[in-house]
Formats: C-alpha cells, sequence, structure tokens
C-alpha cells in the first residue's frame, strides 16, 4: 500500500490528464456497457412486438454508441499512456540523479551490473506496469463494477446467489498476488545478475583472452541465464494456474446464472430479456476478470522492481553538504591532517592517527608498503569519504564545514589509469572544465606533452575515442588526464600512481608533464617507484594505517628506517637488472 501512494505520488503533477483520461474512460467503458443493456429491450419489446422500425434505430444507435466508444478510447489510452510514461521517465531521472549524489561507499558496495540494472531493468518492468497494465486495471475495473451495479439493477437475487462467492475469489486472487510478487522480485534480481556478468565481461574482455577463460565466462553466464530462466519459468506457472483457475470459476457462474435465472423466468420472476441482459453482463465481467487477475499479477511483478527502485532513492547519502556549509574560497593550498583515523567498514580501522602538513606549492610524497594507506588518505581530501574522527584543514578551514562541489574543484586528481569518456579528444579534455576556450584547451594539451601525439591521430582534437579510449595508448591516455587536470587549474593535485603503468619511455614524457602540472601547487604523489618522488619537499611513510616516518629523501636515508630499506631494496633490483 506504501509502495502505491508513493507511485501515486508521482502521478501527481499530470492530475489534470489523468482526470481527463479517467473521463475517457467513463464514456468508453458507458459504451462496452450499453449494448447488454439494449438487449433487454430488443428481447421484451421488439422481438415481441415484432417492431422493424424500432429495431432500425437501436442498430443505429449501437453502431453510434461504437463509434463514440472507440473516439474515447482513443484519448483514454494516449493520455495514460502520456502520464505512465512520464512518471517512468521522472522515476528513471530521480534514480540517476540519486546515483550521482551517493558516495563511493555506495560505489565500492555495488557491482556495476546490479546499479545498472536499477536504471534499466528496473524502471523499465514499472514503465510496463504504469503505462500498460494501470491503463488496462482502469478501464476493466470500471467495466466491472458499471456491469455489477446493472445485473443488480436487473435481478439483485439473481446477482447475490451467482457472486455470493466472490470474495473468496478475491481472497484467492490475493494470495496468488503475494506469490506472484515475491516471483517476481526473484526475476529482476536474476535479471540484474545477468547484467552484472554481461557488465564484467565485457569490460574484462582483454582479461579474459589472456587467460583463455572463455569457457568459463560463457559457463558463468549459462548458470546466471539458467537462473533468470527458472525465476521465469516459476513466474509462468503460478500465472498460469491463476488464469485457467479463475476462468473455471467463471464458467461456473454462468451456468449457476443460467440454472437459476432459468428457473426465475419459467416461474415469471423476472422477463426473458432480463436473463439474456443479465448473462451478457456477466459474460462481459469475465473478460475484464480475467484480465484483472493478469494484470494484477503484471503490477505485482512491477512493485518488486518498484521497491528495488524506492530502496536506491531511500539510501542514506553518506557524504552530504553540512546545513551551514559555505563556499571554499579560492585556497593557497595550506593542508593540514590531524589526528585522521578512518575505516571503510565500522570494525577494520584502517587509518590510525594520522598527522601531516603540507604548505602551498609543496610536493608531499606518500609512500609505504601495499595496503598501507596511501590512496586512502588521498581519498580523503576531496572527501571521497569522511574520516571517522580527526579532521582535515584545507587553509584554515575544516573540509566538512564547506561544500563539496567548492572543495572539489580545487582538487585535482590524476589517478592511475584513467577513464575516457566515449567522445572526442577535446571533449575529453574539456571535461577539465567545460567553460574553456578553444586556445586553453589546447594551451592544456601542450603543456601536457599531448598537442603533437593529438594532432598525429586520423582526426585531431576531434578523433573520437571509443569506450574507455582503448584505441590510444596508456601514456596518451595519461596525458590527455593530465591536461584534463592543467584545464580544471586546481590548487591541490592527488597523482595516485600517475606513472606506474607506464613504460620507462612513456613515463619521462608524461613525468616531465606532470613536474610542469606540479608547479606553484600543493601536491601529493603516491608512488611505488622511489626514484620519481627523490626530489620531494617531504616524504611520509605510511606503514598499517600510520605516519611512520616523516622528511625529505636525505633525511629518511640518514634515519636508515623503513623508507631506506625500501629505497635500498628498489635500488638493488634496478642494478641487477
Ligand atoms: P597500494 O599501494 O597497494 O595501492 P595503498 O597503500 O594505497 O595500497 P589503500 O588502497 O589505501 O592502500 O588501502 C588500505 C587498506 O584499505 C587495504 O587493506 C585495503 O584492503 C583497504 N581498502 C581499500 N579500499 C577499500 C574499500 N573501498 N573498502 C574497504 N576496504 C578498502
Amino acid at each position: 500500500m506504501k509502495l502505491y501512494l508513493r507511485l501515486i505520488k508521482y502521478i501527481g503533477p499530470y492530475k489534470v490528464r489523468l482526470l481527463l483520461a479517467g473521463l475517457c474512460t467513463l464514456v468508453a467503458a458507458g459504451g462496452t456497457i450499453y449494448l447488454p443493456w439494449i438487449i433487454k429491450d430488443v428481447v421484451d419489446q421488439i422481438l415481441a412486438e415484432k417492431d422493424l422500425v424500432k429495431l432500425n434505430y437501436i442498430s443505429l444507435s449501437i453502431v453510434l454508441v461504437f463509434i463514440i466508444r472507440g473516439i474515447f478510447y482513443y484519448g483514454q489510452s494516449y493520455l495514460m499512456s502520456y502520464v505512465g510514461q512520464h512518471v517512468v521517465i521522472d522515476i528513471r531521472k530521480a534514480v540517476f540523479e540519486k546515483l550521482q549524489r551517493l558516495s563511493m561507499a555506495f560505489y565500492d558496495k555495488n557491482k556495476t551490473g546490479t546499479i545498472m540494472s536499477y536504471v534499466t531493468n528496473d524502471v523499465n518492468a514499472l514503465q510496463t506496469a504504469m503505462v500498460d497494465n494501470i491503463v488496462e486495471m482502469i478501464t476493466e475495473g470500471f467495466i466491472l463494477i458499471a456491469s455489477i451495479i446493472a445485473m443488480v439493477y436487473l435481478d439483485w437475487k439473481l446477482f447475490l446467489f451467482t457472486f455470493g462467492t466472490f470474495p473468496f475469489v478475491l481472497l484467492f486472487i490475493d494470495f496468488f498476488g503475494k506469490r506472484i510478487r515475491k516471483s517476481g522480485s526473484k526475476i529482476q534480481e536474476a535479471t540484474a545478475d545477468i547484467t552484472s556478468v554481461l557488465q564484467e565481461t565485457v569490460s574484462s574482455a582483454r582479461v579474459i583472452k589472456s587467460f583463455v577463460r572463455e569457457d568459463y565466462e560463457i559457463n558463468r553466464f549459462d548458470k546466471e541465464n539458467m537462473n533468470n530462466f527458472r525465476a521465469n519459468m516459476k513466474y509462468v506457472k503460478l500465472s498460469a494456474t491463476l488464469t485457467p483457475t479463475i476462468e473455471l470459476v467463471a464458467a461456473m457462474g454462468v451456468t449457476l446464472i443460467v440454472w437459476y435465472g432459468g428457473r426465475s423466468v419459467i416461474a415469471g420472476e423476472i422477463t426473458a430479456g432480463a436473463l439474456v441482459a443479465f448473462l451478457s453482463y456477466a459474460v462481459n465481467i469475465s473478460n475484464p476478470i480475467k484480465r484483472l487477475s493478469r494484470v494484477i499479477g503484471n503490477i505485482q511483478k512491477a512493485l518488486a522492481a518498484a521497491q528495488r527502485v524506492f530502496d536506491v532513492l531511500d539510501l542514506p547519502e553518506l557524504i552530504q553538504n553540512a546545513p551551514a556549509a559555505k563556499q571554499l574560497p579560492h585556497v593557497k593550498g595550506n593542508v593540514s591532517f590531524q589526528n585522521v583515523s578512518f575505516a571503510y567498514n565500522a570494525d577494520e580501522p584502517i587509518l590510525d592517527n594520522v598527522c601531516f602538513e603540507a604548505t602551498p606549492g609543496q610536493v608531499v610524497a606518500l609512500v609505504g608498503p601495499s595496503g598501507a594507506g596511501k590512496s586512502t588518505v588521498a581519498s580523503l581530501l576531496p572527501r571521497f569519504y569522511d574520516v571517522t574522527s580527526g579532521r582535515i584543514i584545507i587553509d584554515g578551514c575544516d573540509i566538512r564545514d564547506v561544500t563539496m562541489e567548492s572543495l572539489r574543484e580545487q582538487v585535482g586528481i590524476v589517478p592511475q589509469e584513467t577513464m575516457l569518456f566515449n567522445g572526442t579528444v577535446y571533449d575529453n579534455i574539456l571535461y577539465g572544465r567545460l567553460d574553456a576556450t578553444e586556445e586553453e584547451v589546447m594551451a592544456a594539451s601542450k603543456a601536457a606533452n599531448a598537442h603533437n601525439f593529438i594532432m598525429e591521430l586520423p582526426n585531431g582534437y576531434e578523433t573520437q575515442l571509443g569506450d574507455r579510449g582503448v584505441n590510444i595508448s596508456g601514456g596518451q591516455r595519461q596525458r590527455i588526464a593530465i591536461a584534463r587536470a592543467i584545464l580544471k587549474n586546481p590548487q591541490i593535485l592527488i597523482l595516485d600512481e600517475a606513472t606506474s603503468a607506464l613504460d620507462t619511455e612513456s613515463e619521462r614524457v608524461v613525468q616531465d608533464a606532470l613536474d610542469r602540472l606540479m608547479v606553484g601547487r600543493t601536491s601529493f604523489v603516491i608512488a611505488h617507484r622511489l626514484s620519481t618522488i627523490k626530489n620531494a619537499d617531504k616524504i611520509l611513510v605510511l606503514e598499517k594505517g600510520k605516519v611512520v616516518e616523516e622528511g625529505n629523501h636525505d633525511e629518511l636515508m640518514d634515519k636508515d628506517g623503513l623508507y631506506a630499506h625500501l629505497y635500498k631494496i628498489q635500488y638493488r633490483n634496478k642494478e641487477a637488472q
């Protein structure tokens, strides 16, 4: 019921159209119940009196009524579908907007395919329900009610006798409805699993081929595909049982009418015309009942999808602007971590009391063994996650007291692997600052050592980059990422292993661009290859979530601690090569 109410809220803005649609439904359904009504007069008067003129008039009126019914039927279908489609579009938009607002923790916890399924499969299921089924439900529901009223009017005793069992039928439908809904939710989950496997295999095509795991993936897909088949067949079994059962009940009802009504006619309690009309109504409502039972099944299935959609809409937005958040003014780049502790999951502390300072223009390197928490430190700065305790201060402002947008505008990130969007090279660079001019884009790509290779591409800046930009090399991709960052012109920069995936030659060109990018900005550099951060102003050595050493290269070498140890291992390996 709550679900229905929530769905109905989305209909609010389209009240007028819905009202008009309701009016059209009324007229169209009125047309449907006109025929049985007129039959009574045909049988009792016209046929009894053999009045040919009246017969002509009545035949003409039937044609007219059906023409009018057709016109209003069109209006009703059009308007109802308009409202339904709009509601679906609004819901889809709301889900997408919500996905944009959800924090990284949501994306860590959910598979990409599952998330995609919310916006595609689940909203589509809602669409079928809203557009097709609700239209049908309202029309058939109206015909049902009007026919019942007509039957009660014709002979209430006959009605009570034949439809006394009706409440039991409703209970039966309700019982089935619940099971169908559960089964519908299984179908949606199974469909999401298929999308998920599909998404994973498409995005990991290279890995699958290199490990020759095509058959393995086919098996995995087959399993999900069969799960989906079973979930669908369960649904079919339920709805296939429901329909004939209801038809059987309907047939028994008709038999009862013929038997009991026939006796009443013979006894002279009602006219033959009334019985024929009553019977026509009864047959007339078997259609709505049949359709309603199917529609109810579909709607239950859609409600399961609606539940999933609303579950997403109800997720808490963990990272939000504080009520009194102000704009972070243009910063100089003073960054201070004060007793910062953090955990992704409540019981697994990752950072423990991390403290350090970075002054404007400084290059701060984060080093340490894998899993020490380097990337985590970097993720806290743009507030991808909030600290569990402690504070992060930029130019004297706690980052939780300023708006997320103004903070993130001033923090640039060059990640290890750059995601490029489908679109031209130009658009991909422009992503850094949407209102940049052509000259600024060119200047940025020149500074990023990217201009020359871009000019050599088939269409220069207008070259389309495919999914994830697979048609250009890793080094070229990084240079586009750097151009993006230069265009964004942030005061604070995070370079998260930006050159680690590159070969030495490519690394030299990218490093050269990075050096230019870092000038005048507070930069945090995460690097495994310690040779790349030798010149950093400050090196923070992390181990198991703690800062264990701090200083420049020479100081740390003198100290002969973890840094010196890591450096010597790398140096030795390099010499050995
Ligand atoms: P590497 O050098 O291998 O990239 P790192 O020093 O950058 O490692 P982090 O990526 O910060 O380390 O990870 C620190 C710890 O946090 C690891 O134990 C890791 O398993 C855990 N971790 C990282 N990301 C998440 C996440 N999204 N959810 C839960 N735990 C995470």
